[in-house]
């Protein structure tokens, strides 16, 4: 048993998802950057609506909240370090900590780098990894409250999850991390061949998630700086992973692709 999960696109590239626990029917909304159309899918499958699950303080996963929680009375979690810059919190969360939905567990992992506070959320049980701003597909988040060796730390602990394990990202931003991708590695056939079904899937409007950890692995640069056509590329053979991340980093922050 585990959840299901049904991806509802916001704003403009921002994913909320609805998170079931097929077993109680318990239901979850994570990071619900608007309320309206989170509010209309709850109501045409029935109305319930147990949690609110943030990942991180800003306002594209949070904004939401409140009038969420004034139409249907669900509770609200979310990381404890942040919990002064959240919505009211009735549950705050911290790393090791496992949060209940129904009779599923999501085990708390804190990911610092793109904010400080940032919890990513890992149903186990069906391998589901909310991860928001911190891993997206091909790519990471930008450091807004972290430096470069915190961000690698936390990348470094989702990379080491189970191969299998989907990857849910907060944005749809993998078309640009693609083309950031080939620009790092023009000649590994891994991420040409991602680079192309991404292409595909876009084309036909299609979301990018959920990936896996094992996909990650293989085409998204910022899970490898310890490859040597990385390395060679950026002109740092000798510099340390964390090193070899934050130049990684910065150069798609430049990046005009
Ligand atoms: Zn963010």
């Amino acid at each position: 048993m585990g959840v299901t999960v049904e991806i509802l696109p916001l704003l403009t590239d921002n994913y909320a998802y609805l998170v079931t626990d097929a077993e109680s029917g318990a239901v979850a909304v994570v990071d619900p950057g608007e309320a309206g159309p989170v509010l209309a899918r709850v109501r045409e499958r029935g109305g319930r609506l147990d949690w609110i699950l943030l990942t991180h303080h800003h306002g594209d996963h949070v904004a939401g909240v409140g009038e969420l929680v004034a139409a249907t009375g669900a509770r609200v979690a979310g990381p404890a370090a942040d919990a002064r810059r959240l919505p009211p919190l009735d549950r705050a969360l911290a790393e090791g900590e496992v949060f209940e939905l129904g009779r599923a567990a999501a085990r708390v992992i804190a990911t610092p780098g793109h904010t400080a506070g940032h919890l990513c959320y890992l149903f186990e049980a069906s391998g589901d990894l909310f991860c928001a701003d911190t891993l997206f597909v091909m790519g990471c988040g930008r450091l807004f409250e972290g430096d470069a060796a915190t961000m690698w730390a936390s990348l470094s602990k989702l990379s080491r999850l189970p191969p299998e394990t989907k990857v849910w990202c907060g944005h749809e931003y993998t078309l640009a991390n693609a083309r950031f991708a080939l620009w790092v590695t023009p000649d590994d056939p891994a991420v040409r061949e991602r680079a192309r079904e991404v292409e595909r899937l876009r084309s036909e409007e299609r979301p990018t998630v959920p990936s896996t950890i094992g996909v990650e692995r293989a085409t998204n640069p910022f899970l490898r700086p310890f490859d040597p056509a990385i390395r060679r590329r950026l002109g740092l053979e000798g510099a340390s992973d964390a090193e070899v991340f934050g130049a990684l980093r910065r150069a798609k922050d430049g990046f005009k692709g």
